[in-house]
């Protein structure tokens, strides 16, 4: 599932397309992805200039004039792709965006748990799926003090409320899992053991992880992709994620005799960590 830097690498990758384009044209191929689309989408979306792409959470903002926002979230498979308008149609391309350039967006979701939503800008802060999100990890919100403060008195596994996305946004599961290595922290750990130091260091960690993965245009483990078709790179520098068994990086140990890296499960969702580095 893609999570906040691979939405960040697809951003990134629709900027130069997109933004400051007029969409002369936009058409859905469905009447639905997860959920229905809006009423008149395509109709409220064409003629419209693009005047921002933001992200939040893992979830895309386009910035219309006349106060639109379209809002967009990949789900498990969804992707854009840069194409022309002459380029044919794939299997899955559910929703086509053509700009004034002669430029198409199409964005193709074979599993379909993406969706799409129009909401009015001014509005957007109340839209039921982003008023309730704790700060971006990359904003200047998210602190040690902050985040020591939100993990007090829980009790659940300190990886479960890295998830949770009222204390950040954004977070899932291969970047929690490599956070808390890079932080030396047990992902079972009580949250709210972790205090003011252990705070800031991963908040560090958090930020760094992101940091680098964003650089390396996000992890294609499955699905991601950025709009032109490139892969991400940062799957092959995991330091834990899906390493079971393997070496860890930092211990140098025999993993032969340890066991090396250990998968559990927690919050229902696999995890990585090293238990001779991880506290
Ligand atoms: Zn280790």
């Amino acid at each position: 599932m893609p999570e906040l830097p691979e939405v960040e690498t697809v951003r990134r990758g629709l900027m130069p397309v997109l933004l400051g384009r007029r969409l002369v044209s936009v058409s859905a191929h469905r009447p639905d992805l997860r959920f229905p689309l809006p009423a008149d989408f395509a109709r409220r979306l064409t003629g419209r200039r693009v005047e921002s792409i933001e992200r939040r959470a893992k979830f895309l903002l386009v910035g219309l004039e006349d106060r639109l926002t379209l809002i967009a979230h990949l789900g498990m498979s969804g992707h854009f792709q840069l194409a022309t308008a002459d380029t044919p149609l794939r299997t899955h391309d559910h929703v086509c965006f053509a700009t004034d350039e002669g430029a198409s967006v199409r964005f193709n979701d074979a599993r379909r748990f993406g969706f799409m939503d129009l909401v009015a800008t001014e509005m957007l802060a109340d839209h039921p799926l982003l008023a309730a999100l704790g700060p971006e990890p990359l904003g200047d919100e998210f602190t040690g003090s902050y985040l020591a403060r939100r993990l007090s008195g829980r009790i659940a596994a300190l990886k479960a409320a890295l998830m949770d996305q009222r204390i950040v946004a954004g977070m899932g599961n291969i970047y929690a899992s490599e956070s808390l290595y890079r932080a030396r922290l047990s992902p079972q750990r009580p949250a709210g053991t972790v205090g003011a130091s252990a705070s800031r260091r991963l908040v560090d960690a958090i930020r760094a992880v992101l940091s680098e993965a964003i650089a390396a245009g996000g992890s294609s483990l499955r699905n991601h992709q950025r709009p032109s078709g490139e892969l991400g790179c940062f799957q092959h520098t995991f330091a834990v994620y899906d390493r079971a068994g393997a070496p860890c990086p930092d211990c140098r140990c025999d993993a032969a005799r340890t066991g090396g890296i250990r998968r559990t499960v927690i919050a229902g969702r696999a995890t990585f960590y090293c238990p001779k580095r991880q506290r």
